[in-house]
This record gives structure tokens, sequence and C-alpha cells, in this order.
């Protein structure tokens, strides 16, 4: 894709879209999606790589732990696409559910219920000739669609200057918390009776990286609203990521970064010690006023062009 032969993939949409600079001079078909996230308590753990800190020299609370490892791509993609669904609905129509609709689901009537509200069957959209509709076409479907989006894990490091943004890695501090839940009965004098670890990160900065298979205009619309979405529902049960979202986890502030910057602009986002330059500036001004409306109208065409096609309760 960045060859510079093609521009954008022809989506067969009704619009041309007018952006004032090319692909090349774009940071895609990758998407860098900014992280800055206090708590994160990933559901499906982290992937640690105790070198540091061999195991039996391993003590939790030590604050000289210098543990790295990886935020799980899985965890991060269901906020993702959450994020998308959410915009696709915004805009006016349904989204495929993530679920198979011929999985055994625990609560049946639940999605029933989905599909009452903003989602159609899995693969309903799909005509004979036709990608489906646009969460179908990026997030893949059945086996024969891979989807189109590439979602790394984010690898991490406690180090600042072991951590590069341009690769998808955050600064972030691991922690394995124990909770140890005591008996209330004054006879058991506090006695533990069950304890339950999870694996924590604090004060997780860095990036995201997401690639595009396939640079469909229409992508990057939705991704940089599903983006501002989650951004402005961050601390709202559904939208947070991971889990002990009552204790504060998983609130990211999130933003996709100017995709106009040139990679050692990426990086001086998150050196501290440097602030925009007017360069920058001028980038973003251009991306927010003549870019972005763009690529968010050709999502907006991409979902018209489907509205009243999908059946929602096929
Ligand atoms: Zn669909």
């Amino acid at each position: 894709m960045k060859s510079g032969e093609s521009w954008l993939a022809d989506s067969h949409l009704d619009v041309e879209l007018d952006v004032p600079r090319s692909v090349e001079e774009m940071l895609l078909p990758d998407v860098y999606v900014g992280l800055e996230i206090d708590l994160l308590s990933p559901g499906d753990g982290i992937v640690t790589d105790r070198h540091h800190a061999s195991a039996e020299r391993y003590e939790s609370d030590d604050p000289m732990n210098q543990i790295e490892g990886q935020i799980s791509p899985f965890t991060l993609s269901g906020w993702l696409r959450h994020g998308c669904e959410e915009a696709v609905q915004i805009a006016g129509a349904t989204a495929c559910h993530p679920g198979e609709p011929n999985a055994d689901y625990m609560r049946a009537e639940t999605y029933e219920r989905d599909l009452d509200s903003g989602y159609h069957e899995k693969g309903a959209c799909l005509g004979d000739h036709d990608a489906g509709c646009v969460i179908y076409d990026l997030f893949g479907g059945f086996g024969s669609q891979p989807g189109k989006l590439l979602r790394r894990p984010v690898s991490f490091s406690p180090i600042r200057r072991q951590v590069d943004v341009l690769d998808g890695e955050a600064e972030a501090h691991y922690r394995q918390i124990s909770n140890q839940v005591r008996s209330r009965n004054e006879e058991d004098g506090g006695e533990p009776l069950r304890q339950a670890d999870r694996d924590v990160l604090g004060n997780v900065e860095g990036t995201w990286k997401l690639s595009l298979r396939e640079l469909k205009p229409e992508f990057v619309g939705l991704l940089l609203e599903a983006v501002s979405f989650l951004d402005a529902h961050s601390d709202e049960f559904e939208f947070q990521v991971g889990g002990a979202r009552n204790f504060g986890a998983g609130i990211a502030d999130v933003w996709v970064i100017n995709p106009l910057y040139s990679e050692r602009e990426v990086r001086r986002v998150f050196d501290r010690a440097k602030a925009a330059t007017s360069a920058m500036e001028e980038k973003d001004d251009l991306w927010a006023e003549e870019c972005r409306p763009e690529f968010v109208r050709a999502l907006q065409a991409r979902v018209e062009a489907r509205t009243g096609e999908v059946v929602r309760d096929a």
C-alpha cells in the first residue's frame, strides 16, 4: 500500500474524497492510537517477561521490579469493536453482532434483545457480491473473511527509554495484586476465606499500533469515530476497557495520533521534555479541518449505501 501506486482502495462509494494530502504523506495504512490509562486490569491477564526478576525473587510489592510484557490484543480489540459498533449505530445503521448466530448463548433472550437494539445477525449483511457491513468487512466474519485490521498486542516496559511508540509500545508498571477476602465472623478472628490474584498495569502511556490490510477510506473514518466515541465515554461502565471497572480501572484517554505526523513527530508526542512544534500544530489544524471530515464522510456514505438493505431480524 505504501508503494505509492494505489491511493485508497476502491469502495464503490458515491463520494469523491477531497483530501489535500496524499496517502503517501500519511502514516497510513498504520493507525496509531494514543493511550493513557491510569489503571488497567485486562480480564484475560497480562503476558509478562520476568527475566528481570526471576520467579523466586519476585516480590509483588517491590518497586524495583522491572517487568516487561504484553497487553492482550483480545481485550483491546473487543473494546475497540464496541466503539466501532456504536459509531455505526450513531450513523444510523445496525452493526454486525459479534457472536455467531448459532452459538450456544448462555442467555438466548439477551442475544434476541441485541438484535432489536442496533444489531443485525452476524453475516446477515452479506450479499452475493458484497463485503457485508463495514464492521463485518473490517473485523472479519466466517472462515473465508479474515478481516482487514491487524490488532497487535501492546508491549510495555516500565523503563521509558525502552519504549518505542512507533512499534505500538507503552510505558506501564506491572503489579500482581492479591486480595484476601476475610471472614466477617468474629469467632474466626479475621481468618482469610479465599485469595484473589489479579494482574494490573499502572500508568499506561503509549500507543496501540493498528494496521489496515486494505486501505478503504471508510475504515479510517470508522476508526476515527470509534476512538473519539470511546474517549468521550471513557468512564461509562460499558466503554471502560478490561476488568475491575468499578475500581476505576480501564478508563482510557484515547485518540488517533494525527496521521499527517512524521515518525519523529509521533515520538515527540510522548516526549515529556518537548512540546508540539508549530509544524505539528499546523498539521493538527489541517487534519481536523480538511482531512478528518473527508474520511468520516466516506464512512457515512458506506453506511448510507447499506441502510435499508439490512434486515434487522433476518
Ligand atoms: Zn454486518
